[in-house]
């Protein structure tokens, strides 16, 4: 029996990967935005029902540009500890101070009913995640916003092709980031992208990129290097034309767990949300009451080759590298920490077969 990991990348066809890369040993053009990253930049502006699209070498130096584009470069960011390291990374890293919000228990994203106590005069934006491509309570979010002049950047790095009450995922706030890691739903091996509805940001992100470079030649300000390959493009093409068919594959293992899983006691996963269209991204279940703690699970499930993962643990706000930090500690996020101390997220993916969720049930449930 193969080993089952958390996660397996979809990959095209090699004929097909090899057919789209063909007209770059005629071209010669292999990054700085040649045609494959056009052509993508196109069809995913239409995929993903977004107004503008621009793409980079992965989704974390995207969040990081979001900062930069928006002028977010001092104050308090209102964000949550219940994420992968890059968003709270990207946020410290841009000179912003991360202000954690606690998360709602049904779903683990931001809870807005947090948001308010949390602002002070030096708040400056929110950044909410989707995550497990769960969507934000994203009105409420964006009454806050509004009435509070804040900027918001949605890290919606788990959500491509998520769609809320009629519009795509990244239409929502000031700016949304999508990852396009190998280990996404969609993905360019690497690679990453930002959505934004106002065209004004465009020439400023895609300067940022090019070490802020403009069409003169000079820098009006500093920037760095988040070129997208043309040959991630040409994955990202290659992926595109089968996307749907993946997610629909994801659906049915999605399924396929719940039926095994739902309403067994201690067992609780997050359910559907009303009004969205799902992606799939990961199927997370939190072990409380569960005769085996998570940690114990976990090892079961290892001893029989599957791997499952303990994601989000630890919390961000737990990390070594803050230790000392006034935003240190996981005590005012507490159903954030007690979702990091119980959640396992199960292996998800779409070549993931039956027998396969068959044989992750029967170790939980044996
Ligand atoms: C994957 C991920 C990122 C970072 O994306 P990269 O493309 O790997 O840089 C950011 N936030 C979350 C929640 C992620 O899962």
């Amino acid at each position: 029996m193969r080993p089952i990991y958390v996660t397996r990348s979809s990959m095209p066809e090699l004929d097909e990967y090899v057919e789209e890369i063909r007209d770059l040993w005629d071209s010669r053009v292999l990054t700085n935005s040649g045609v494959k990253y056009q052509e993508l930049a196109g069809k995913l502006t239409e995929y993903l029902g977004v107004e503008n699209i621009s793409m980079f070498c992965n989704g974390h130096l995207g969040l990081e540009i979001a900062f930069e584009a928006l002028g977010l470069t001092e104050g308090e960011v209102i964000t949550t500890p219940f994420t992968f390291a890059s968003t709270t990374q990207a946020i410290v890293r841009m000179g912003l101070t991360p202000v954690f919000c606690d998360v709602k228990p049904d779903n683990f994203t931001m809870d807005p009913a947090g948001i308010e106590a949390l602002i002070t005069e030096k708040t400056v934006a929110i950044v909410p995640v989707h995550v497990y491509g769960q969507i934000c309570d994203w009105r409420a979010i964006e009454a806050i916003a509004k009435k509070h002049h804040l900027k918001v950047v949605y890290d919606a790095a788990h959500a491509f092709g998520v769609q809320v009450d009629g519009r795509g995922a990244g239409t929502l706030g000031d700016m949304s980031m999508f990852s396009f890691h190998a280990t996404k739903v969609f993905h360019t091996i690497e690679g990453g992208a930002l959505t934004y509805a106002d065209p004004a940001y465009t020439a400023r992100i895609n300067a940022w990129r090019n070490f802020g470079l403009n069409a003169s030649g000079t820098a009006e300000f500093v920037g760095g290097n988040a070129k997208m390959t043309e040959f991630s493009a040409a994955m990202g093409l290659c992926n595109l034309r089968h996307v749907d068919g993946e997610i629909a594959k994801r659906g049915k293992a999605d399924a396929h767990y719940r039926a095994r899983l739902d309403g067994i006691p201690g067992l609780y996963i997050p359910p559907r949300q009303a009004n969205v269209v799902p992606n799939y991204a990961y199927f997370p279940v939190i072990f409380d009451g569960f005769r085996y703690s998570r940690d114990e699970v976990a090892e079961k499930l290892k001893e029989q080759n599957i791997f499952a993962r303990k994601y989000f643990y630890p919390l961000t706000n737990q990390f070594d590298c803050f230790r000392g930090k006034p935003y240190y500690g996981a005590e005012r996020t507490p159903i954030a920490l007690s979702a990091s101390e119980h959640v396992l997220t199960l292996p998800m993916f779409a070549d993931l077969t039956s027998d396969e969720i068959d044989r992750i049930c029967d170790v939980i449930l044996k």
